[in-house]
């Protein structure tokens, strides 16, 4: 069989498809570039694998390349392939959900610190000279935050990222609540967390983490209504997606400091300018969509992903496909397949 891969991939995970495939491999991170649209379907349209990670890959494309039966996307939420098309065609496509988890959870909370203890206030007094200019309790004085344990921490959303938080904050002394209305109250308590009432997690905590995904039942979930109910010294931090919040109404609650402070590393706009209007409130910390951005995320995508191949090769349940109503075809061009190279 033969697999085009247009991504980022560990040998060790190479190495293992090799034992399955015949590869061609384009590493976009290594060459300095990816590929253009014409290219990528000249070397996927023989192929029975395609693994990708930020290639665009149209309907025409897939339709193009009838041997094709599966596709192991590296990304969290399929946005770069039409899904229609692939199920259309019986190609199976097999996401790598939480590849990047680990990484959003440590900002998550190395943000609630740093927001709680004014760490970036506190380097932009080193870097501007006010420490030596005002002596050593100034920076002391005006400086001085807030402690995690005993603080309350409320998480929305449970799933990958969220349940990470949870497991990390363990050690902190906090109290762990959270609302999310698709998991068990088991699944929760597994992780320390008490599920609460939706309002609850903004009235009661000290810290409130989103992790919700984006879709039309979370679109705008946060505004005025949510923002007042929290304690004026709470914080917010946000490293899901930007239109879970109305971000004009976010923008007036930090200037009129309606909470404490807050993290953002996701914008309604990106990427966008130093004039944006977030960026320049004192006690908001402001990333550019980087909590995702580790190094080893890349083995974890491929962890995830070429299990979740070797899965659907060997017969196995594989929870990781997205299009499951694809399998049965799926199934059968690769029986076909197979069975030719075996005549
Ligand atoms: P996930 O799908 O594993 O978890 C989302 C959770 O939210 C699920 O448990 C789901 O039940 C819950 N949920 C859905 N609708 C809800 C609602 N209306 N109210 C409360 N809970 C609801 O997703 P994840 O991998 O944990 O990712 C969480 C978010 O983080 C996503 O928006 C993702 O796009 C974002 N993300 C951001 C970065 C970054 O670089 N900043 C990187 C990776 C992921």
């Amino acid at each position: 069989m033969k697999a085009f891969i247009s991504s980022r991939i560990p040998e060790k995970w190479l190495n293992k498809v090799a034992e399955k495939f015949e590869i061609d491999h384009h590493d976009w991170e290594t060459a300095g570039a990816m590929l253009e649209r014409e290219e990528v379907l000249a070397r996927m349209k023989d192929c029975n694998l395609l693994v990708t990670e930020s290639d665009m890959i149209d309907a025409e494309m897939l339709d193009s390349s009838p041997d094709l039966f599966v596709i192991v996307d590296f990304r969290g939420t399929v946005v770069n392939v039409d899904i229609e098309a692939a199920t259309r065609n019986g190609i199976v496509i097999i996401n790598t959900p939480g590849r990047n988890a680990d990484a959003v959870a440590d900002l998550a909370v190395a943000y609630m610190i740093m927001v709680a203890r004014n760490v970036l206030q506190a380097i932009q007094t080193l870097k501007s000279g006010k420490w030596a200019k005002y002596g050593k309790r100034h920076a002391y004085e005006i400086h001085q935050g807030y402690d995690m344990p005993g603080k309350v921490v409320g998480l929305l959303g449970l799933g990958y990222i969220g349940r990470l938080v949870a497991k990390r904050l363990a050690g902190f002394g906090v109290k762990l609540i959270g609302y999310d209305p698709y998991i068990s109250a088991e699944i929760a308590e597994s992780v320390g967390v008490e599920l609460v009432e939706f309002d609850a997690v903004f009235k009661e905590s000290d810290f409130v983490s989103l992790h919700l995904p984006m879709n039309d039942s979370t679109r705008n979930m946060i505004g005025e209504r949510e923002l007042k109910l929290m304690k004026s010294s709470a914080y917010l931090i946000n490293t899901s997606r930007a239109g879970v919040m109305e971000e004009e109404v976010l923008i007036r609650c930090l200037h009129e400091k309606w909470i404490a402070g807050a993290a953002i590393d996701v914008y309604h706009e990106e990427p966008v300018g130093a004039d944006y209007p977030l960026l320049n409130i004192p006690n908001v910390i402001c990333t550019p969509h980087i909590c995702g951005a580790s190094h080893d995320v890349v083995k974890h995508m491929a962890e995830i992903g070429i299990t979740g191949l070797f899965d659907f090769l060997n017969g196995e349940e594989t929870l990781t496909i997205i299009n499951p109503e694809a399998i049965g075809k799926a199934r059968e061009k690769m029986a076909q397949k197979l069975g030719r190279d075996a005549g």
